[in-house]
């Protein structure tokens, strides 16, 4: 078949592990980390504050950062085999907290103008213009802000200014997200960086995605694109249970030539699509195009990941799917089988014989296919997706990763088209900003 169309949807990979066997020895312990990022920029207040926000998983890749930068040389696959061991990331972003850009004197956009409306918020005398213009008067508020709260007086908003803003819960109707992320799908890394605008209006709560194209010229493509994310995605209200005030969730993909968030290449003919490379000849373009938006805004893929992932994404657990019946083999019988198809000599006889297996047991998402792998992880003592990975090319990988993992039906979580929809669970994001601006508590509507 070529292409896999589910294959069309991760972010653009950043790195896949290389050693695949990770000495677990060589892995610093979670203390030496401490100790390190104590002793680094990371401040133990804001490592704290990090967990709290962002889940452990973000905090040992800070950490990791910060040691890489310090010349130790740990690889990816010691960072992923450290998140392992560490668990998966726990802590729920708190609504409206994220991370956001550094500015400093000379900056300008919604990042300063949320910062001045937030120092504002605080008491700054006098209060500042909130014009997202980062000039003198800001920097004295800056540096004023800092001093209060026993920070390095440096003018410059970083993670531990911003993070104390955060903690304080200062209010803005605007502001600017820069989140790097990671994500692992079907046993492999992808990650990007989503950048995004929102602002509070009467009635509606707008985040914006300024989108710069290159590559092949096609305004109708396009502009279909943009019809597709703004019908899928604009279906929401928030709600004040105590007011009744609505607020529209509103997102915007805006065309740009300079100051865009992300580039997107158009590509002709159809071929794999990610976040950042979109095909004018994918029949499915506009339903794509609403899907890598949802990264953009800061969404993780809900398809072909673990049962831990699929918890903290979905917010419940997966679905049983398919369950052993009279007529099913014995996993452990089918786990040898797809070992021994793995263990062929040539790579396309792989990909056949473990197809052949899947086929021959209608293996598909769900508790049968888990039994698979954990009679895989016990008699082989690998990871089954893993041993796939590490065994099949790249283009087959999809079909075969697939019955082993889970995925949910919403518009970041369809393994095989993107036709399904947007879930109240995709904006609560936003939501909260509103929370923190207009406090009270808010229930997710259709519009
Ligand atoms: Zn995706």
């Amino acid at each position: 078949m070529g292409r896999i169309a589910a294959s069309k949807q991760p972010p653009p990979k950043v790195q896949t592990p290389t050693a695949k066997a990770v000495d677990r020895s060589t892995i610093p312990a979670m203390s030496e980390l401490w100790q390190h990022g104590r002793e680094t920029q990371l401040s133990a207040p804001a490592i704290l504050q990090a967990q709290h926000l962002q889940g452990n998983r973000f905090v040992v890749q800070r950490l990791f950062e910060s040691l890489r930068q310090s010349g130790h040389n740990l690889s990816l696959a010691q960072r992923v085999a450290f998140d392992d061991i560490v668990g998966n990331p726990t802590a729920e972003p708190t609504p409206g907290t994220t991370i956001h850009p550094t500015v400093r004197q000379g900056s300008r956009g919604p990042a300063v103008e949320e910062l001045q409306q937030k120092l504002n918020a605080d008491g700054a005398t006098p209060p500042l213009v909130a014009d997202g213009i980062f000039g003198p008067l800001t920097r004295v508020a800056v540096v004023a802000f800092q001093r209060k709260y026993d920070l390095s007086p440096d003018g410059i908003v970083g993670p531990l200014t911003w993070g104390k803003i955060d903690e304080l819960g200062l209010a803005s109707d605007v502001g600017r997200v820069e989140r790097e992320w990671t994500e692992e799908v079907g046993g492999q890394i992808y990650g990007m960086t989503s950048r995004y605008t929102w602002r509070i209006l009467d009635d509606e709560i707008r985040v914006t995605v300024k989108l710069r194209f290159t590559g092949v010229e096609n305004p109708g493509a396009i502009a279909n694109c943009f019809e597709a994310i703004h019908r899928i995605w604009n279906c929401f209200k928030a709600v004040n249970t105590t007011t009744g005030q609505e607020y529209r969730i509103v997102f915007e993909a805006q065309q740009v030539t300079s100051g865009e968030d992300n580039v997107v290449e158009l590509h002709s003919g159809n071929d794999r699509s990610d976040a950042a490379n979109w095909f004018i000849g994918d029949p499915d373009l506009g339903n794509t195009a609403a899907h890598e938006f949802g990264h953009m805004v800061g969404l993780e893929d809900e398809y072909q990941r673990t049962h831990t992932d699929y918890q903290r994404l979905v917010g419940e657990e997966p679905p049983t799917g398919q369950q052993a019946t009279a007529e099913s083999a014995p996993p452990a019988q089918v786990a040898t089988e797809l070992h021994d198809a793995l263990r062929l000599p040539v790579e396309a006889a792989r990909v056949t014989a473990a197809r052949q297996v899947i086929t021959a047991h209608g293996l598909r998402q769900g508790e049968y296919a888990q039994e698979i792998a954990t009679a895989y992880q016990t008699a082989h003592g690998t990871g089954l997706v893993q041993d796939i990975v590490d065994h099949i090319p790249d283009d087959d990988e999809w079909s075969i990763v697939n019955p082993f993992t889970y995925s949910s039906g919403s518009l970041m979580g369809s393994g095989i088209n993107h036709d399904h929809p947007v879930e109240p669970r995709h904006v609560r994001e936003f939501v909260g900003y509103l929370q923190t601006a207009r406090p009270g508590v808010y229930n997710v509507e259709p519009i």
